[in-house]
């Protein structure tokens, strides 16, 4: 039952050296941060949200960088707690824009009415167990101290960059950029010589729009991953008709499915298949551009057998190679050195094209490491490219970055949580941590997190913890 609210919301705090008393604070104001801040509310607790960033939108506030979107169907990527709320949004596009994601969680933070729980622009400096009074202290960069009853870490999954390992940065006279702290003004690349690290999913989107406009692109690639094409388009796809067929229907089994998104059990094995078959399969997947469904669909041993897998993995390389116009680049840009799946594919749109354009360079640091970054550009153990902007798209501290790496965290017996995990995380089903009492973590390492549909598994993870 909720405690008495002595203090109800942030914006009701006239006193900002006095101890804000609430049963929840909740760090993050992001898909997860928002949809706990509502049932929280619905279930008469108090509560407070914090999140560094000026607005909401989490992941989705702070990945700006030109060309990013969702990778899964937008009509999975999508709250389901509010039949309503389906009716009151239409996603526009089959997979959508990082600034109309952002629109969505503003018009859900306005539906709810959950601004005016949330302190922006503050970040938590500590957080301590009081076993005495069985209440967490947090300290903030912003506003009086917390006290509450349960502490929920709503900070996502790969919301902390990781920082550069990279010599010299310091030394660079040009413009350096994050793809995941994308500046809120516009960027303009116009006429300049931009060099991008990193070819994960961010600078696989990034890529091709920042050729279309710099003088000049070098890319700088480390491994290379299986991508596939986006075909984005309008939202009229089969997966939104069998949406509008049944939506409770559709929502119910995206809860009880593998990976957050329903989908049918693949009963076709790759050696019951001629060649033939196989690349029908293929090329119709090709053709739909569906990451879950090119992952799951093809042939029912591709994730869970080598020869099945390779069958798969082939098909892709000959696809690079079929439109990346240079031999070495095709063969540069072909994974190699893990099974298809085993790392998440990336979607994308005019990404190996790009490598066609007279004003795009692929370095294969395979072949030439980076020695440094110097005042005027990146050295490799080979050559030097000058540069103007420098764009990292080199990832983040994922899963315990945004948990611990931000603020100390200190349990019963005055542990702290950055100690008991100095050897890897380990978590009750990613919810919970031994010795730190009514600490919740949403999506938090050891549940299925990024490997599902983050929508679905954080509304399960939420649900739990209110419902508890
Ligand atoms: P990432 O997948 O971790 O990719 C980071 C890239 O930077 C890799 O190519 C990595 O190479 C390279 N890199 C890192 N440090 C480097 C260094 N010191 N020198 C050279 N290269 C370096 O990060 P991300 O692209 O930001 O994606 C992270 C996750 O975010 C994705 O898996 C996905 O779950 C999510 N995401 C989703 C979407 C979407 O929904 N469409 C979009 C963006 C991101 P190595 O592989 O060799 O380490």
């Amino acid at each position: 039952m909720p405690e008495a609210m002595v203090a109800a919301s942030a914006s009701d705090s006239t006193d900002r050296s006095a101890v804000q008393q609430v049963d929840v604070a909740v760090v993050g104001a992001g898909f997860a941060g928002l949809y706990i801040l509502h049932r929280l509310r619905k279930a008469g607790f108090s509560a407070v949200g914090l999140d560094e960033a000026n607005d909401v939108g989490g992941t989705w506030y702070w990945n700006r960088y030109p060309g990013a979107r969702c990778d899964i169907q937008t009509v999975d990527y999508s709250y389901t707690f509010d039949p309503d709320l389906e009716n009151a949004w239409t996603w526009s596009e089959k997979y959508a824009t990082q600034p109309e994601i952002l629109r969505y969680l503003g018009f859900i933070a306005d539906r709810y009415d959950l601004h005016r729980d949330i302190r922006f622009g503050t970040k938590v400096t500590s957080a301590t167990w009081d076993e005495a009074a069985q209440r967490w202290l947090l300290t903030t960069s912003n506003g009086a101290t917390i006290s509450c009853r349960d502490y929920i870490m709503a900070t996502g999954c790969l919301s902390a960059p990781k920082p550069p390992e990279i010599d010299g940065v310091k030394d660079f006279g040009g413009e350096i950029l994050f793809t995941g702290r994308w500046p809120h003004h516009d960027v303009d690349l116009r006429g300049k010589r931009v060099g991008v690290i990193g070819t994960g999913s961010s600078g696989i989107q990034a890529i091709p729009k920042i050729a279309e406009q710099a003088a000049h692109l070098t890319v700088f690639q480390r491994t290379p991953n299986f991508a596939m094409p986006a075909h984005n388009g309008p939202r009229t796809t089969d997966r939104v008709a069998q949406f509008e067929a049944d939506r409770a229907a559709f929502r119910e089994q995206a809860r009880w499915s593998l990976a957050g998104v329903p989908i049918a059990q693949n009963t076709f094995y790759s050696w019951a298949l001629s060649d033939a078959e196989r690349r029908e399969r293929f090329e119709k997947a090709w053709g739909e551009g569906d990451l879950v469904f090119i992952l799951s669909q093809l042939w029912a041993d591709q994730g869970n057998d080598v020869d099945g897998n390779t069958l798969v993995a082939d098909l892709l390389r000959e696809k690079v190679r079929e439109i990346v116009k240079d031999p070495e680049t095709a063969a540069a840009l072909s994974p190699f050195d893990h099974p298809f799946g085993a790392k998440r594919p990336c979607l994308e749109t005019n990404y190996y094209t790009t490598y066609n354009r007279d004003n795009v360079t692929l370095v294969n640091l395979r072949d030439e490491p980076i020695k440094a970054i110097t005042s005027t550009g990146i050295t490799t153990d080979r050559r030097t490219f000058d540069l103007d902007v420098i764009v990292f798209a080199t990832g983040f501290d994922a899963m315990t970055g945004a948990i611990r790496a931000v603020h100390p965290i200190t349990g019963r017996d005055g542990k702290s949580l950055s100690d008991v995990w100095k050897n890897g995380p380990q978590t009750y089903l990613g919810l919970t941590v031994a010795g730190f009492p009514n600490l919740f973590l949403i999506t938090g390492p050891g549940s299925p997190s990024v490997l599902s549909n983050m929508a679905v598994s954080i509304e399960q993870h939420a649900d739990w913890v209110v419902d508890r």
